[in-house]
């Protein structure tokens, strides 16, 4: 049958596909859901519909707390962003936080460009365009627009991770429970997501009592040592037909049952 040409029509079909399998797959599957979240990740990224967080994290519904804006910029008096920070990290206490740049990003176009956009976006824009400013030498020298656009991009969650870092609700629970800021870059042509070491990845050095302390990042001071709680061997995220089994070595490979 095909489907409706109606994209909003198909949609619905295609949830209540979903809702039927999922449904199928695992009975308590939605039952446990409607009881309330316990996501361990807080995912920071851009709205780009080519980057749906918990489809490219092959993680479910559950899994992720999201806050999804134009460009991924975190800007310090956003009461949005910091809405979603806070309830993440107080009281849904996460254990990572993700913030996420990628490639061929729209707004890193916009703010490369010199013309306007008009309405509101330039307004948006205008963190991403200071950034851009500040490393303007770097990124002229780069002659390809594509490797300009993800530097940029880059760059940009560099900036975000400094503002999470900076946070007083995020440099708490960093020191009090071990929460981790990673900066990451999505490519859309691979389809990869790449750890760019920011964050408590790069900017943190762990005393030998343990306590953890905020260096200025400049130094590269290393990486930071890991928790002594022991790795379970392989841990399965949910789904009974295909899995996603994670190794000890940190990989994952997908098994189909
Ligand atoms: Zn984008």
């Amino acid at each position: 049958m095909a489907p409706p040409a109606d994209k909003f029509k198909y949609a619905l079909k295609s949830n209540d596909a979903w809702a039927s399998y999922k449904g199928h797959q695992n009975e308590s599957f939605f039952p446990t859901l409607a009881k309330g979240q316990a996501p361990e990740i807080l995912w920071l990224g851009c709205s780009d519909s080519r980057c749906p967080e918990t489809t490219l994290l092959g993680l479910q519904p559950g899994d992720v707390f999201t806050h999804r804006n134009i460009a991924n910029i975190l800007s310090p008096t956003d009461l949005n962003f910091l809405s979603v920070l806070e309830y993440a990290v107080v009281h849904i206490k996460v254990k990572h936080i993700v913030l996420c740049g990628h490639t061929s990003c729209g707004g890193c176009v916009g703010a490369l460009s010199d013309s306007r956009i008009g309405g509101v976006l330039d307004a948006w824009l205008t963190p991403l365009k200071a950034v851009r400013a500040a490393n303007q030498k770097e990124l002229s020298a780069i002659q390809d627009d594509g490797e300009r656009i993800k530097r940029l991009a880059e760059l940009n969650v560099k900036q975000g991770v400094d503002v999470l870092m900076a946070n007083y609700v995020v440099r708490e629970a960093i020191e009090k429970r071990g929460l981790d800021v990673h900066g990451v870059l999505f490519n859309i042509g691979s389809g990869k997501i790449q750890d760019l070491g920011l964050g408590t990845d790069g900017e943190l050095t762990q005393s030998k009592d343990g306590k953890i302390s905020l260096t200025d990042g400049t130094e590269g001071q290393g990486k930071r040592e890991s928790a002594s709680a022991p790795v379970p061997e392989f841990e399965i995220v949910r789904g009974n037909h295909a899995m996603l089994v994670f190794n000890n070595d940190d990989t994952a490979v997908l098994t189909v049952r």
